[in-house]
């Protein structure tokens, strides 16, 4: 029986299986399509999508076969330069068809040992407390403890679980931010009180202590030896650890342990960074047994 079965060979169900496959789970991608299709959506990918390629050292590959363009913001027909302090290593477009993105995460994939099965639409599934039959097509099922649905917005795998996706397009224009709030509780209630009379989608609500870096992305930096991003092609979490006291034993393998100086771009200095696969940092501070509990929180129970 298979681990996975990823319903989708779009870029999100590539990527999955890639992910995936680089923590051994065994993955068969079905794809209904016999050819990846000849039209374009996507032309370009934005700073983040490119971020993420280079922590699974895909960039170079990308960037053989795209364009690099300045970032340039462009609001109400007024363009502008892009601001230069941007948080990331990658302050720039890159321009590439989708069709050749789609292929270089099926290649990905491919090479990190996942199966395609193209000409595989999902058309029924069957699950019970052992797993789940996927039902194809052209007559044949694939079994598998696991069905993920990553094809596309009009998702059949959603349909056929009964998930709905109700709504219409939206009308209203919603503003969020985040901001460190110093004034008393009091005088905050009462301003809060104060717009709402008169804005009553206006609202306030505490996100909770801890560091600031905390569920923030870390952009790419140099560290002792290489850079951040070179030691995340593994897909595997990473504690980045400047006094070299804390120790992810237990969780080592799922976590990686790097010591050294290392500096932040952004909020004051911390003593260690426990990120999580995707760059995000899952905890942030100095002392073993916080990080032992983020540890169980992120990646699991202890070995
Ligand atoms: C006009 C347009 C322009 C865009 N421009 C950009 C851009 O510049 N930059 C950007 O980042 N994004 C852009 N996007 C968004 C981008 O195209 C999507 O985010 C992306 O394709 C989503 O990938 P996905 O894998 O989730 O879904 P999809 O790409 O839709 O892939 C789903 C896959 O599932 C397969 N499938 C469907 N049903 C089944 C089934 N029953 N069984 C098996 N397989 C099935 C399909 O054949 C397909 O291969 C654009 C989108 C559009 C429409």
């Amino acid at each position: 029986m298979t681990d996975v079965v990823v319903a989708g060979g779009g870029p999100t169900g590539m990527m999955l299986a890639a992910e995936l496959r680089l923590h051994g789970v065994d993955v068969l991608v079905a794809e209904k399509r016999l050819r990846p299709p000849g039209f374009m959506r996507a032309l370009g990918l934005h700073v983040r999508s490119i971020e993420v390629l280079d922590q699974r050292g895909l960039l170079p590959r990308f960037l053989a076969e795209g364009t690099r363009y300045p970032l340039r913001g462009l609001v109400a027909g007024i363009d502008r330069p892009a601001p230069e302090d941007l948080d990331t290593a990658h302050p720039w477009v890159l321009g590439i068809p989708q069709p050749v993105t789609d292929r270089l995460l099926a290649e990905h994939a491919a090479g990190l040992g996942a199966r395609v099965r193209r000409g595989a639409e999902v058309v029924g599934l069957d699950q019970d407390d052992d797993g789940v039959v996927v039902r194809l097509a052209d007559g044949t099922h694939e079994q598998c403890r696991w069905l993920v649905g990553c094809d596309g917005g009009r998702s059949t795998v959603r349909r056929l679980l009964g998930v709905g996706f109700p709504g219409e397009p939206a009308r209203t224009e919603f503003l969020l931010g985040e901001m460190a709030a110093t004034a008393a509780p009091e005088e905050i209630a009462a301003v809060v009180a104060r717009v709402r009379a008169t804005e009553r989608r206006f609202g306030l609500g505490p996100l909770g202590g801890g560091h600031p870096l905390v569920s923030c992305r870390l952009r790419d930096l140099p560290l002792a030896r290489g850079r951040l991003y070179e030691r995340m092609h593994s897909g595997r979490g990473l504690l980045l650890d400047a006094t070299g006291r804390l120790s992810p034993a237990g969780w080592a393998d799922r976590v990686d342990h790097v010591v050294g100086p290392w500096t932040t771009p952004v909020g004051p200095e911390v003593p260690a960074v426990l990120l999580r696969p995707d760059g995000h940092a899952a905890w942030a501070g100095g002392d073993q047994q916080e990080l032992a509990e983020s540890l169980g929180r992120w990646f699991g129970a202890a070995a």
